[in-house]
């Protein structure tokens, strides 16, 4: 097998498609485009094997435009794709990857006035994408010109051969001379009839499957939260973020009842689903959950190994998986038929290092992102509370709190918009108002930072520079994060950024530096 290429810039591609790709804003090559790019350029016929949505277009796409002779268009190329939806957005990406070669793409398909079609190949293209029917169509009418076709992809062959077009794709093969022609075949899966297809047209193919394990997609954004109150914060994404059809992962049975109970009663629309439930309670939850008439799937790895489905926008691990495996397998649920999706994992403080390491393993990036602010979840419930208010007053049935509302305005002399405003903010906020983790709230530290306090110092000969190298290499945090170090006889207080603090804390306290057992607590604001 070919050494994986890192960057499109090691390929041998020129200037004008190197151009395109970047403003395509693709940073690297997927993996199969890492792969089958160079096999093409060098003339051998190719099939590609990829899950759906990772990128096999520009793996056909830019090598065979880079191999496009210059000069007036004429139809080189041609490309037989299952749908007219898949022909319009195949032609639209070609059209970009050969933007700056001046490439004409053509997408050609049943259901568009034939007559237009005819014009626009007289016009002269370089390729045209077409779906089988209307080509063959052209044939019969000679209004398509294949003498100079060079090369010839078959693009979602296991769709085209499901909507049985096996015999219009011999009929157009059989059109196209077989002397000098590249044959390319690119599908998601490969069944024995593809197989089959490949060894009458293609000429030693070169064979490149990428499986589902080892690729990380480039459509999945990856975020994590650390967090020490999982569910909280997990409540509070939620209410902020956009989200469509999700799927939350724990890890056991009782795990996926707890969470699906507590996100129930908080009125979320979510189902559980594991290995205990009968068949035709699972069915009935995934019956829901497909038809939109419940939006959040809470499963354990076991049971979603059999979901497919392809418009989930967010996959959540509110337990961190096992390995790395489990989590490609997880995250690989979303952002799937070219669709965005977002990953995100929840992880207690303790457990940043286990991320690390799958971040590692999975070759993947995993970005931290801080929780919504109190504010942020403000803004948002606050739109929620006007939604859910207007219900309320329709329904009319709150006559049993007019009393309590006219007690206390005569009572206290307000007026009821202030008391109905104090309900709000009493709903929303409770008594105190939001605020942060509350042993954090008054350290003593700068604005941003938390103040810790550790019961060791010069007596046990503790320096800044050990305080600094401690903290980075057990917590995992940037040195230059920490802030003002005062080390005492007996102990020493070290500020930390606030939204770190949780983790040095977790980390610290209870380990050990210079063979001394520290005690790392918030520091009061009164000490020193
Ligand atoms: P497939 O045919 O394998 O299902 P597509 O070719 O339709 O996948 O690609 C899916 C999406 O990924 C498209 O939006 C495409 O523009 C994008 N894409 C393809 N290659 C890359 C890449 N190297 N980097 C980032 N995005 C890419
Ligand atoms: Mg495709």
């Amino acid at each position: 097998m070919k050494k994986d290429i890192q960057s499109f810039g090691s390929i041998a591609l020129s200037k004008k498609l190197l151009a395109a790709v970047n403003d395509m804003g693709f940073e690297e090559p997927s993996p199969i485009q890492a792969q089958t790019i160079p096999l093409v350029l060098e003339g051998h016929d190719v099939i590609g094997q990829a899950q759906t949505g990772t990128g096999k277009t520009a793996a056909f796409g830019i090598p065979t435009i880079e191999l496009l002779p210059e000069g007036k268009p004429r139809l080189t190329a041609l490309v037989l794709t299952p749908t007219r939806e898949l022909a319009i957005q195949t032609a639209e990406e070609l059209n970009k990857i050969g933007r700056h070669k001046r490439v004409r793409t053509l997408p050609i398909y049943g259901g568009q006035a034939i007559d237009r079609q005819i014009r626009a190949l007289k016009n002269g293209v370089h390729i045209v994408v077409g779906t089988p029917g209307r080509l063959i169509d052209h044939i019969h009418r000679g209004t398509i010109q294949l003498a100079h076709v060079r090369t010839l992809v078959l693009d979602e062959a296991d769709e085209m051969l499901d909507m049985g077009f096996i015999d219009d794709i011999e009929e157009i093969l059989s059109n196209i001379r077989t002397e000098d022609r590249q044959t390319l075949l690119f599908s998601a899966t490969m069944p024995a009839p593809i197989e089959k297809l490949a060894a009458r047209y293609m000429k030693h193919p070169k064979k490149v499957a990428i499986s589902r394990e080892n690729l990380t997609v480039p459509l999945i954004t990856q975020v994590y939260y650390e967090t020490r109150e999982k569910f909280e914060s997990l409540c509070r994404v939620l209410d902020v973020e956009e989200t469509g059809k999700l799927i939350i992962f724990c890890r056991t049975k009782r795990g996926v009842d707890d969470l699906t109970a507590s996100l129930q009663s908080r009125g979320y629309l979510a189902g559980g689903l594991h290995g205990d439930l009968s068949q035709s309670q699972r069915d009935r939850v995934m019956k829901k959950f497909r038809e939109g008439r419940m939006d959040t799937l809470i499963a354990t790895d076991v049971a979603a190994r059999g979901i497919d489905i392809d418009d989930i926008t967010h996959v959540i691990n509110y337990d961190i998986p096992q390995d790395h495996e489990s989590y490609v397998h997880r995250i690989g649920r979303t952002g799937r038929a070219g669709r965005k999706g977002v990953a995100m994992t929840f992880i207690e403080p303790r457990e940043y290092r286990q991320l690390r390491t799958i971040e590692k393993l999975a070759k993947t990036k995993i970005v931290r992102r801080p929780l919504p602010s109190a504010t942020e979840l403000l803004e948002r419930q606050k739109e929620l509370i006007k939604e859910r208010l207007g219900k309320v007053l329709q329904q009319n049935k709150y006559a049993e709190y007019h009393a309590i509302v006219s007690d206390i305005s005569i009572e206290g002399d307000y007026n009821y918009a202030d008391v109905a405003a104090a309900a709000l903010k009493l709903a929303l906020e409770g008594v105190n108002g939001p605020s942060g983790d509350a042993r954090f709230a008054d350290t003593g530290g700068a604005p941003g930072m938390v103040r810790l306090f550790l019961n060791v110092g010069r007596a046990q000969k503790i320096r800044p520079q050990d305080i600094v190298s401690a903290f980075s290499s057990e917590a995992d945090i940037p040195g230059d994060v920490i802030g003002v170090i005062n080390i005492y006889e007996k102990f020493t207080f070290v500020e930390v950024p606030e939204d770190l603090a949780e983790r040095v804390l977790s980390v610290m306290h209870r380990n050990t530096m210079k063979g001394y057992k520290v005690n790392v607590e918030p520091a009061k604001k009164k000490d020193e």
